[in-house]
């Protein structure tokens, strides 16, 4: 680590910083905060309530930009202005992916933005990359595998959530799912894969403590780009909406998308002969990640919860349509997905998207025709999200989808 990363990030634990995170998925990104916290980071996590955020990251960024850039940086610009944070001592962090995409360049637009109002506040950036040497999180072993860690239950607990909403209702649901949060709190920090199964465990007694539905209701898959896919403030709180329509939401896990990158990796070196350095530790993380997926849905075998898809199927199946050296955006993972879920009886798929965005309209959108000739049956509705999309234009586009509803 540089001399000068260093003296930074002591100022930033010495002098007690916050940092202002956004609210992509809502139970990993709380999990990750808590482990944070325990390492002695103050983490706030900003969910914006209205449309103020939206207008902020329109008068903010130029609106060409991407919507969860967009949206991000309203969100930020929107906290920083309340008057709540101190200016001197609050930061915003934000992660990066590396790709090519226009993801791994946000941090640039929000400095340009916090330039004139904001400039004791920092922007910090939360990768695997290598990018922004002196202001990424230092990320040791011990760090990186508390926050995987609590990805994997945030995503266990994600499924299970989705799976008891539309039959408990809120009260009951957040009930079990707050009770695991207290539980698993203990052990944040110094998570450990040994106890991985007794916690899954834990996690499954409580929601199972909740009566068996009598019937299932129809499943409607999410697929997407990323952030809006996640972020209920970004997708105007899509999977509340279906819910009260009275269907089953099923989204794919974090850990998906994080083995997609992995996956990438090691597939750029299989295509192109790059990452010839680290392609050894690729792959390891790689199988390490895959068998701690399985060990989840092995978890639920036998129970009335529906694991995750297996990761391995999900870029075989893309190559029914696609070729997996396309990885801008979401690249195959969304076509991937489409076709995974049409194999296994979800006949429902929402796919989002943020206007403009290129690469997922090509991967997203782009890509409905092709899984339709093979799974004719799919009922598949596009959705384009940006700041001035109106909720009961896509509200409507999605009743039409619930019109012709599958089990
Ligand atoms: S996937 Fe789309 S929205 Fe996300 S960074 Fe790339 S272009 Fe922007």
């Amino acid at each position: 680590m540089s001399r000068e990363r260093r003296k930074f990030f002591r100022k930033l634990e010495k002098e007690h910083y916050t940092i202002l995170i956004p609210d992509m998925c809502p139970i990993q990104i709380g999990i990750l905060a808590r482990v944070l916290a325990k390492d002695g980071m103050n983490l706030v996590v900003v969910t914006p309530k209205d449309r103020g955020a939206k207008d902020e990251g329109l008068a903010s960024i130029h609106n060409d930009a991407c919507y969860p850039a967009l949206i991000t940086c309203g969100a930020f610009v929107e906290a920083l202005k309340s008057g709540k944070y101190d200016l001197n001592h609050t930061c915003v962090l934000m992660t990066q992916t590396g790709g090519g995409c226009r993801a791994s360049n946000y941090i640039a637009l929000y400095r340009k933005a916090f330039e004139k109002e904001f400039p004791t506040v920092p922007v910090l950036s939360l990768n695997f990359s290598g990018l922004e040497k002196d202001f990424s999180l230092p990320i040791g072993p011990k760090r990186a595998i508390n926050l995987y860690m609590a990805v994997l239950y945030g995503d266990f607990l994600m499924n299970l959530v989705n799976q008891s909403r539309p039959y408990y209702g809120d009260e009951k649901t957040n009930a079990a799912l707050e009770d695991c949060l207290n539980a698993l709190d203990a052990e944040i920090g110094h998570l450990s894969f040994l106890k991985i199964k007794k916690n899954y465990q834990m996690i499954l007694n409580r929601f199972q403590e909740l009566e068996p539905p009598e019937e299932r209701k129809p499943r409607v898959a999410i697929v997407g780009e990323i952030f809006v896919k996640y972020s209920p403030y970004a997708n105007n709180h899509l999977k509340d909406f279906l819910v009260k329509q009275g269907t089953e939401v099923v989204e794919p896990s974090l850990n998906e998308f994080l083995l997609y990158c992995i996956y990438n990796a090691i597939n750029d070196n299989r295509l192109y002969g790059s990452n010839k350095g680290s392609v050894g530790l690729y792959c390891f993380a790689y199988r390490k990640a895959l068998k701690l997926t399985r060990q989840a849905n092995a978890m639920l075998k036998g129970t009335r919860f529906n694991p995750f898809e297996d990761f391995e199927e999900i870029p075989q199946n893309a190559t029914e349509v696609i070729s997996t050296g396309v990885k801008m955006g979401e690249g195959w993972l969304i076509p991937g997905e489409m076709v995974t879920f049409s194999k296994h009886g979800i006949k429902n798929i929402v796919v989002v998207q943020p206007f403009g965005c290129l690469p997922n309209h090509i991967v997203g959108k782009g890509m409905i025709r092709p899984v339709k000739e093979r799974y004719p049956d799919e009922n598949i509705v596009p959705l384009d999200f940006d700041a001035s999309s109106t909720q009961v234009n896509q509200e409507n586009r999605l009743k039409l989808m619930l019109a012709n509803i599958q089990k």
